[in-house]
């Protein structure tokens, strides 16, 4: 039988009076509250060593939430040896049990913990709460569901012609060693979506989460464990990335990595990956989704006020912070002045402050290094000619790392921010002659050394087609007259190809064929 495909998740609004709201009130109000000291998990069981980091809230830097453990080097070894001392007994359950536990940690996510993990992003990554909604519930619970479903139409594919005499099929087998999950900080959904997708198919699993993203992944981990995942079967540790990388690409079990982050950590992978090829016993599978530079270009046929949500909402919820977000605005001349006027009217009602305000649009980026990074661009647009900011431009460390909301004019389409990734809540602008479209065109596309995401705005049909036809390779996820972030399981699998990473689809079969590795068997009477 196949698992039907689910409904994406409901999405919770939390207004004022509701109970909804009162419930994730009360559970920031205890987070806030409590001090706790986080664990490792190694073999299903917790591990504290003496060395100790700290999570603070990006919002609130001073203020501790809980202490974790940091691991080192036998940490990652043991990690390694319990996630195979598991793997004979995962890989031969079958698969409905399997699938099981992932439907019940979606249920679980989806009822009790919803407002828990909800709180834990909005304290520990610095989101809304909307943004943590569809987040941590909504895409988390739809990734699981959704790859169950896939899952079953994967192990119940038509197998291939059998003549008579002879019996052929395909068996889906787990990767031959384990996974090695790293994760990102930006969304609690791909942290755990990283290594619950290549276990689903029934692979052991190491994990490491980025520093900033510990808080959610704890409480993740023991949810896994109340479902009823084996021990071993993922493994979370918390150490020097060096120095885990260092353990794990040596590894002769290391059968394949699902990664979320930079550009630049995932081109030392590979490398890594390479020098280390002959210590595999198999050739490990690498799938990893990195930056972008995301980019929206508005035609002079394009509704005003669709533009202008679509570049605000694209450009600045979650602070900028997603691989899809809009960081480069290509706009033709003619409609340019209206479009600024209706920017700068909303960007002038957006609040920006810590999270346990719901009233605040704007929180802080992640920590001091991105603070830093995105200070250092604001400050370089302020000194330099032909670039003009107008809104936004300041920022202030001092309680949490806010950046304004900040939006640069450049004469210049080639301007540094409109080509290097920032990751933060800086806007670069970039307005054409209306005559220009296809040199525009052709201007996106041969700077899109990423190509993630991408949307065209235009009511001109013709304009459409040609863009859409000029920029096919320019992102990998392209939207019409919609913003280029917000891709939703199950409606738009998500992923781009350059710069961007392997292109393999979160939330999609395809995701989930990478952590297969097929066996053909003949039989002949
Ligand atoms: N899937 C998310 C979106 O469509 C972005 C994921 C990311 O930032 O890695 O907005």
């Amino acid at each position: 039988f196949k698992v039907p495909a689910p409904v994406n998740e409901p999405i919770f609004g939390y207004a004022p009076g509701t109970k909804e709201r009162d419930l994730l009130e009360a559970a920031l109000t205890e987070a806030r509250s409590e001090t706790g000291n986080i664990p490792m998990y190694i073999g299903g069981k917790p591990v504290h060593t003496e060395t100790k980091g700290k999570v603070t809230p990006p919002h609130d830097h001073q203020h501790i939430l809980a202490q974790y453990s940091i691991g080192n080097k036998t940490h990652v070894q043991q990690a390694i040896d319990a996630a195979l001392a598991a793997k004979a007994k995962w890989e031969n359950l079958a698969w409905e049990q399997r699938a099981s536990i992932f439907l019940k940690i979606a249920d679980l996510i989806s009822g009790p913990y919803r407002y828990k993990l909800n709180a834990a992003t909005m304290l520990g990554q610095s989101k809304n709460a909307y943004q943590a909604e569809i987040d941590a519930v909504c895409e988390l619970v739809d990734f699981l569901r959704f790859n169950v479903n896939y899952m079953s139409e994967i192990y119940q594919q038509q197998p291939p012609v059998s003549p008579k005499g002879v019996w052929n099929r395909v068996e889906q087998r787990p990767l031959e060693g384990f996974v090695f999950a790293l994760t990102p900080f930006n969304f609690t959904a791909i942290a755990a979506n990283l290594p619950t997708s290549a276990a689903l198919m029934g692979n052991v699993v190491v994990w490491k989460p980025a520093d900033t993203q510990i808080y959610a992944a704890n409480l993740l981990m023991e949810i896994f464990i109340e479902a009823g995942l084996p021990d071993g079967v993922i493994n979370l540790i918390y150490a020097d990335g060096p120095e885990v990388g260092e353990v794990i690409f040596n590894s002769p079990d290391f059968a394949g990595i699902h990664f979320t982050g930079s550009t630049a950590v995932f081109q030392n992978i590979w490398k890594t990956i390479g020098t280390n090829i002959h210590k595999y016993k198999t050739y490990p599978r690498i799938v990893g989704e990195t930056g972008g530079k995301d980019f929206i270009l508005i035609h002079g046929s394009a509704d005003a006020e669709v533009s202008s949500t679509a570049i605000l909402r694209g450009a600045f919820e979650y602070q900028g912070q997603k691989c899809s977000a809009a960081s480069r605005v290509y706009i033709a001349k003619s409609i340019w002045p209206k479009i600024k006027e209706l920017m700068l009217r909303d960007l002038a009602t957006f609040k920006m402050g810590g999270t346990e305000d719901f009233s605040n649009f704007i929180n802080a980026v992640i920590d001091e290094r991105s603070f830093n990074k995105l200070s250092k661009y604001i400050d370089q647009a302020k000194a330099e000619s032909g670039v003009e900011i107008i809104a936004g431009g300041n920022y202030d460390k001092s309680k949490g790392y806010f950046i304004e909301p900040t939006v640069l004019v450049v004469e210049d389409p080639k301007y540094t921010t409109m080509c290097e990734e920032l990751f933060g809540p800086v806007l670069t602008v970039f307005v054409y002659d209306d005559i220009e479209f296809d040199r525009i065109l052709e201007v996106i596309d041969t700077t899109s050394v990423y190509a993630l995401t991408g949307a065209v705005i235009a009511q001109d049909r013709y304009a459409i087609e040609q863009a859409t036809v000029a920029l096919r390779n320019a992102a990998g996820n392209f939207y019409i007259n919609d913003k280029c972030t917000g891709a939703v399981v199950g409606q738009q699998p998500f992923g781009g190809a350059r710069g961007s990473g392997t292109n393999d689809k979160a939330g999609s079969m395809i995701n989930l064929l990478r952590w297969v590795s097929p066996r053909t068997i003949k039989e002949s009477f």
